[in-house]
């Protein structure tokens, strides 16, 4: 007799959350033999001897570990510290660098140009962030819209009608 680890009926329960964007639910895809949030849209296969879920599609291999109540990304996968601070490194210290010589080499206040090193470190920053952002978009393949949709079908299932 076979053990499993997941129960094989948990993943296609609807109980179970998504774990790229946590929100969604997982369902069964007719005739097939994966899963698909009902939320952002990602396509899974489960292997339900292991409790693991791959994210189809992605080109790097992307898992996560069931373990009864959420999802955990195996060692070795996923931002370890490393990235973190490397992310963080670049979102902060590009603006830091700009502001410390905005602050160490002064422009005169009635400069009609007095603005321009706030502004630069603030564009920037927010360009860093976003870079960032993007990356992490494109790992965990995030879709906005399709969220955007699928939070637009939620609510309009929720007006009275
Ligand atoms: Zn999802």
């Amino acid at each position: 007799m076979t053990h499993y680890t997941t129960p094989v009926c948990e993943f296609h329960s609807g109980r179970v959350s998504c774990p790229a964007c946590r929100i969604g639910r997982l369902s069964t895809l007719a005739m097939m033999d994966a899963l698909a949030c009902t939320l952002c849209s990602h396509i899974y296969t489960a292997d339900p001897l292991r409790g693991t879920l791959t994210l189809s599609g992605s080109a790097v291999p992307v898992h996560w570990q069931w373990d009864g109540r959420t999802w955990h990304a195996p060692g070795g996968q996923g931002l370890g510290w490393a990235d973190k601070l490397a992310a963080g490194a670049l979102i902060v210290c590009p603006p830091a660098l700009i502001a410390l010589c905005s602050w160490a080499f002064p422009l005169q206040p009635d400069s009609s140009y007095a603005w321009f090193p706030s502004f630069w470190s603030m564009l920037t920053f927010l360009c860093h962030a976003g870079c960032v952002l993007a990356i992490l978009v494109s790992y965990y393949q995030f879709s906005l819209s399709a969220c955007l949709r699928a939070i637009g079908r939620y609510a309009l299932r929720r007006l009275p009608q």
